[in-house]
């Protein structure tokens, strides 16, 4: 859409970065989510926020964050296998007492090959073993060489337990995203990204969603994927009802009539037909992919 010369910029408005967290197993990438969130929401509202989520929008310094939980999960290699990618930022998550693992060097091809900024995080800095410098070597080794070593990538060290490190982690995130310039309309009809979907019991299928583009609104006449329907209601990730989802934005979405695939986009139609339509006939295209793909 980049390439769309005749896209209309006029009301293109700076929008919130979009991060993702990665890393090898048991280095800290959900105790730091965790840690992010309980940290940065509002005092009277931490009693809400005892279970982990897949995507959540922090503040710091007034500007808006919003994590996203998903490598590993469908999602993400449905979306890399799209070509797309909700994520504008990426931190590596290095465990500074276990340092560079087999997973680690996974995560940064997979950065790497994203074009995304990336930014390390050095985590359990409160262990007796931490060894940063360990972290550093063995990254530089790999490419990745840290700003204080001549490199251009920024280390920072934190501690997904006390909490140390993670303003600067946010702040070092809303720098990277104002060198992007990261830019959509809000006014625009919405796109949303599916993180996760579900099948809820008194609900039926609720799915978790990004806003790349305009306002998500109770309402709207949606497909996604192969499913569609109206959104009947909008939580947000504080699980609070909600009219609407501004850019980069995340909650969870009722009212379609089956479950969207993870990584699909979601995006709003005119009329609850159209929606119908092309979900109808992508639902027949599909069907007749799957019926040549068995007769050969
Ligand atoms: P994940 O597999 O990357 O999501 O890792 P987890 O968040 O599940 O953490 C793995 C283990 O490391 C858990 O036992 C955590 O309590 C512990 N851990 C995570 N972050 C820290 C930290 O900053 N300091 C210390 N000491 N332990 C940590």
């Amino acid at each position: 859409e980049d390439f769309n010369e005749e896209i209309d910029k006029s009301n293109f408005v700076t929008r919130p970065p979009v991060v993702t967290i990665m890393g090898h197993v048991d280095h800290g990438k959900t105790s730091l989510l965790d840690k992010i969130r309980s940290a940065k929401v509002a005092k009277g509202e931490a009693g809400g926020i005892t279970q982990h989520i897949s995507a959540y929008t922090v503040e710091q310094n007034g500007k808006k964050i919003t994590f996203v939980d998903t490598p590993g999960h469908a999602a993400f290699s449905e979306m890399r296998s799209r070509g797309a990618s909700v994520t504008d930022i990426i931190i590596i998550v290095v465990a500074a007492d276990d340092g560079v693992k087999p997973q680690t060097e996974e995560v940064i091809a997979h950065a790497k090959a994203s074009g995304c900024p990336i930014i390390v995080a050095m985590n359990k800095m409160d262990k007796e073993t931490a060894n940063p410098d360990m972290v550093k070597s063995q990254m530089a080794e790999k490419e990745m060489l840290p700003i204080d070593w001549g490199g251009d990538i920024e280390f920072i060290g934190v501690s997904a337990h006390t909490g140390d490190g993670i303003d600067d982690l946010l702040e070092n995130i809303l720098i990277q995203a104002e060198m992007l310039e990261l830019q959509a309309d809000p006014s625009s009809k919405a796109k949303a990204t599916v993180v996760e979907a579900t099948l809820e019991k008194g609900r039926g299928p609720v799915a978790t969603v990004i806003v790349q583009s305009g306002t998500l609104r109770v309402g709207d006449n949606i497909v996604s994927d192969t499913t569609y329907g109206r959104v009947k209601a909008i939580t947000n990730d504080m699980g609070q009802p909600v009219k609407e989802l501004g850019l980069s934005e995340t909650g969870n979405v009722l009212g379609l009539n089956d479950i969207p695939t993870s990584g699909s986009v979601m995006v709003v139609q005119d009329s609850e037909k159209e929606a119908r339509d092309i979900a109808t006939t992508r639902a027949e295209h599909a069907r007749a992919k799957e019926l040549s793909k068995s007769t050969k």
